[in-house]
Formats: structure tokens, sequence, C-alpha cells
């Protein structure tokens, strides 16, 4: 009987498996998840969860039994520790050896941690597991705690709001003059600083941290000589791809696991999804490595049907997005397109209820919706239609954005 593996137990790993099945696969199927949990997704993690609004429901994908009743053998808390192309083979750190017919690679990425002298001390963390954010939450939730974030990227955005809601003080250090400017340029970067600053944040940009100060415990952050005392110290400085596994195989990477449209790798039989894949996007014509929850997800069922051998490609346009106190924001769009392109703005910036449209050439390459719903199917219409749209008629809240499609 055909033999379906999957290493790894984050949502590309759990929606390939949850997928093969729903295609009527009846063979077997295994997942390896070196976490001790079944499946499960991370948004929540820096959210909801954290904030205790959410339980484990809304982060596990599916609950042990059911990964039984639907004749999956979950492997969870076992590392794969070796992929042998050739005999169509994984070892795993419990000294077994899995044999496959497709193997699906699902690793993930893993947190940059700052090379600052003091960043081994206790108390300073990154969040990417479960596990780090019930620590995490077990210091915020009683608020009164002093947090300080290394770092404005989407997850230490979204901590620190997170602990401005559980009534901790929150301090941000950025390198960059304006935060998230590397993702959504300055101007759109400053909506989140304004809205950081309004809500108590004391974000500092333009820094260099010199280094964690502690005892026992991380005590404090020094930046220019001056010490921001701390309880707490969060790394957020991005995360790499986890190509550990794949590397020591001899399968091409750069940036990712390189994958062709359908999600196949350089070696036979074996594919990759999620953020450890560098996929070639067909529209894009290039590849793209996406961290984001809907590429995981996607791509996870594109990959099990590639497995099977059906003809399937991923051609999704990149959609992100993020919640942060009342702001709720939708991103979709090419993120290589965005950088040198015009920013074309429906709505009101100031009371943060608008679409930002990135315009290249005349045509919409990325759009961004804040606090306005329902609109990012549109959006993503848009950009796929490729056409030339006049920046004027973009801009107009008057017209339905329907009606700029042809
Ligand atoms: C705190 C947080 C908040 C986020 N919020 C958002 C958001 O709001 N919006 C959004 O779009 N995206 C968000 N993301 C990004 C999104 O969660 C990721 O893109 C998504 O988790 C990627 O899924 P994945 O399955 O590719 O990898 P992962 O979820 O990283 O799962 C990979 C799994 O593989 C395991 N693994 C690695 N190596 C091995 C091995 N050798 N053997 C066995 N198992 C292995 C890892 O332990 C891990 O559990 C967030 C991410 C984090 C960390």
């Amino acid at each position: 009987m055909a033999h379906m593996l999957i290493i790894g137990g984050g949502l590309a790993g759990g929606t390939a498996a949850q997928t093969l099945r729903e295609e009527g696969f009846d063979g077997d199927v295994t997942i390896v998840a070196a976490e001790n949990h079944p499946p499960y997704q991370r948004p929540p993690l820096s959210k909801g969860y954290l904030g205790g609004k959410e339980g484990s429901d809304a982060v596990i994908l599916h609950s042990a039994p059911w990964y039984a009743e639907h004749g999956i053998q979950l492997i969870a808390g076992v590392a794969a520790t070796g992929l042998d192309v050739a005999a169509h083979a994984v070892d795993l750190a419990d000294g077994s050896r899995l044999e496959y017919d497709a193997v699906l690679l699902a690793t993930g990425a893993q947190p940059r941690m700052v090379p600052l002298p003091g960043h081994n001390l206790p108390g300073v963390m990154t969040l990417r597991r479960l596990d780090d954010s019930d620590r995490l939450a077990s210091e915020l939730r009683g608020g009164g705690r002093r947090l300080v974030v290394i770092g404005a990227g989407w997850i230490g955005m979204e901590v620190a709001a997170t602990a401005r809601e559980l009534g901790n003080e929150v301090a941000i250090l950025e390198r960059d003059a304006v935060p998230l400017a590397a993702a959504l340029g300055s101007r759109m970067g400053e909506v989140f600083a304004r809205l950081h600053r309004e809500h108590g944040v004391d974000l500092r940009t333009s820094v260099g941290v010199e280094r964690i100060i502690g005892g026992r415990q991380a005590e404090g952050v020094v930046v220019g000589g001056e010490v921001i005392p701390a309880d707490m110290v969060l790394v957020g400085v991005g995360a790499a791809p986890d190509t550990a596994l794949a590397e020591a195989a001899g399968l091409e990477t750069l940036n990712g696991v390189l994958t062709d449209a359908s999600l196949r790798t350089s070696a036979p039989d074996v594919f990759a999804a999620g953020d450890v894949a560098n996929a070639f996007h067909p529209v894009l014509q290039r590849h793209l490595r996406s961290e984001h929850w809907a590429n995981a997800l996607n791509a996870g069922k594109v990959a099990a049907r590639s497995m099977l051998g059906q003809p399937a490609s991923f051609d999704d346009i990149p959609y992100f997005y993020t919640d942060q106190y009342d702001l709720g924001m939708e991103l979709s769009g090419y993120a290589p397109l965005m950088t040198d392109a015009e920013v074309v703005v429906r709505g009101d910036l100031q009371r943060r209820e608008f679409v930002a449209f990135w315009m290249d050439q005349g045509r919409v390459v990325a759009g961004m919706n804040v606090n306005v719903w329902d609109v990012n199917d549109t959006v993503q219409q848009l950009i796929r239609s490729g056409e030339r749209i006049d920046p004027a008629r973009l801009s107009d809240p008057g017209l339905p954005l329907e009606d700029l499609l042809s």
C-alpha cells in the first residue's frame, strides 16, 4: 500500500494530511511532528490565545483522536533526522526508519535570535511555538510586567498590542526609522507606529540595541547607553526557513527549499510547502517564499494533490492578516513588486479606515484593507486582472471598487 509521509506538524503538514484523505487516498498517511502537539496553527499565539480570549481549540487543527479516526498515524514529539532520497526513507530521532512513496517537507521556519551580549539570559525569548506562547502568557496575563520587544515586525507588534491590552508596560526597539517599512513602506508603516504610540507603547525607532543586561534573569536592554528596564525581552527579528533536512539530503535550496509550481522539489517524490518552501510562482514567473498563514493552508492542499500525482499548481496571490488593538488588516499582493510601487489610498488614514493600493506601472500589485471589510476578494481580482487603473478612480471612495473591474 502506498505511503504518504509528512514531516512537520504545522498548518501546512496538517492540512496536507487532511487533503490526502479528502481526495480519497486510502493508503497509509504518517505525520512526523517534532513538537509534542497535534498539528496546529500559529496566528493566535501572539493574539487571542496569548491574551486568553481564545483557547487551545483555536490553535490545534484537530485533536489527536481525529487522526486515528481518519487512519492517519501521528508521531508527535519525535523529529525526523535524515532524508535518504535514494532509498525513499526518512530516519527519526527515536531510531526508527520510515519508507515512503512520497514525502512532504513542511518543516516551517525557526525564529532568529539576535547575537547580542545577554541573549542567553532567562527571560529573553522568541515566539514561535505553542509552548513559547504559554510561557509568555504566564508572564503577561496578570499585567503589571515590563516587556521590551526587540524588532518591530509583525510578531513583535502583535505581542506588544496583546501585552498592552493585558495591562503591561511595553517598549519596542526598532533599528529602522519606521516599523514595518520593509514590508509596507514608510507611509503605511507610520499608521502602525501611531497606533502603538496611541496605545501607550514606548516605540523607539532608528535605535541600535547594545546588550541585554541582568543577573539570574534579564533585567533590561541597553540602547544608546540608556537602560530600558525589562522583566521579559521578546526578540522578534524574523525567522529562517528550516531547511536542515533538505540541505543534508542534497536538495536544491535558496532562501528555502526550491520547488516548481506543483511544489515538487529537486528530488524525486519529495515535495515542500509552507514557510520552508521557496516555490516558483507561475504568475510572477519567479520563486516566492511566503511566511503567512494562508500560504501554509493553501500550499498544504496543493502539495497533497501533487503527492497523489494530480495536476496541481500553486498560484495564489500571497495573503496576510493581522489584528492589533482595534485594527484589523488584510493584505494581498506580491511583496517583491511593492518595493518601488506608488501607494494610492482610498479612505481615511487618520481614522485607520482605508484601503491602500500599491501601483506598479498603473497596475495594482498589492492592496491592504484596514478596518474595511469584504473587499479583499475584489482587491485580489484587481491584482489578477493586471489591467491599468486610473489612480484617481481607485482613490475615490464614492466609486464602488467592483466598478473598477472591467
Ligand atoms: C506568533 C506567530 C503569529 C503569526 N501570525 C500570523 C498572522 O496573523 N497572519 C499570517 O498570515 N501569518 C501569521 N504567522 C505566520 C504563520 O503562522 C506561518 O506562516 C505558518 O505557521 C507556517 O506554517 P508551516 O506549516 O509552514 O510551518 P510551521 O507552523 O512552522 O510548522 C512546522 C513544524 O515542523 C516542525 N519540524 C521542523 N523540523 C522538523 C523535523 N525535522 N521533524 C519533524 N518536525 C519538524 C516544527 O517543529 C513545526 O512544528 C504567525 C506566526 C507566528 C509564529
